[in-house]
């Protein structure tokens, strides 16, 4: 299984640099601070040692600029927002995380339309209505350090707080309303279920459910609210295709979690700390 396997093996430290840029995102039992920072550093170095300019880890006067007068911040949430892999998470909970893990590498890699590896997923998972309640009982989800101070900060500023996810309204939802973000400022995919709760399908409305639904919401986002100036971050391929002149002025990518080579060589800004940008909103 792909993720939540851990830090590298020998084997994988053994591997062609290439092979193993994107190490897995750090387990439940290994994130003390010191481990988490461990793991923030290699990831820093995984990266640095591939992209040919180099990351942008320093904003640029111009992006700084952007970030400091955003009207609004879209956040994606898995492995962003959360440290989390929610769909990876529920699938390994329902008993079919490796096939569900193998999927979820592949639309993240941008092989495979969204909307069918979202229906494939799902259509392996079945998840009902009680395995879902079981699921957040038992793994509630965990924010990436630095949230709530950054949510807190552009809020009293002003400045719009969206989610943006591929992720499942029912896992967030309720991290939205612990930290004030109201309902309508969440764009994410429903999970549809039968009257007696088994897994009915999704709801192919939501303009995340489909390939390109990022850069689709932050339009609906910009229409809805007449906002010109709008960041999205996040750590995958769909947070960055967001960026578009019709959707999102600026990408930051994320790699606090888990660092991609090429995202972190396309964005605008690269930053392996939330706190990074909360700390650039004042300085
Ligand atoms: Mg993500």
């Amino acid at each position: 299984m792909l993720a939540r396997a851990g830090l590298p093996s020998a084997a994988a430290r053994a591997a062609p640099a290439a092979a193993r840029l994107s190490s897995p995102p750090l387990d439940r039992r290994q994130r003390s601070r010191s481990q988490r920072q461990q793991h923030q550093q290699q990831q820093q170095r995984l990266v640095a040692a591939m992209a040919t300019d180099g990351p942008k880890t320093e904003a640029s006067p111009e992006v700084l600029a952007y970030w400091r007068s955003a009207e609004a911040v879209c956040f994606d949430v898995d492995s962003t927002f959360c440290e989390d892999e929610s769909i990876d998470e529920i699938a390994a909970f329902l008993g079919v995380g490796d096939q569900v893990a193998a999927m979820t590498a592949k639309a993240m890699g941008g092989s495979v339309k969204f909307e069918d590896a979202l229906a494939m997923r799902l259509g392996i998972m079945q998840p009902s209505s009680a395995k879902l309640g079981e699921f957040l009982a038992a793994h509630p989800p965990r924010l990436s350090p630095g949230i709530p101070e950054l949510v807190a900060a552009l809020q009293s500023r002003g400045t719009a707080v969206f989610l943006v996810s591929g992720g499942f309204r029912a896992v967030i939802h309720p991290i939205a309303q612990s930290l004030g973000i109201p309902l309508d400022r969440v764009y994410a995919n429903t999970i549809q279920f039968k009257g007696d709760g088994s897994y009915a399908g999704f709801d192919a409305s939501e303009f995340t459910s489909r390939s390109g639904g990022k850069a689709a919401a932050i339009r609906e986002i910009k229409r809805k609210h007449g906002f010109s100036r709008i960041v999205m971050v996040g750590d995958g391929a769909t947070d960055l295709e967001a960026r578009t002149p019709d959707a999102a002025g600026i990408f930051i990518g994320y790699g606090g979690v888990v660092a991609r080579p090429t995202i972190a060589a396309a964005a605008d800004w690269y930053v392996y700390r939330i706190a990074d940008l909360t700390d650039a909103l004042d300085a």
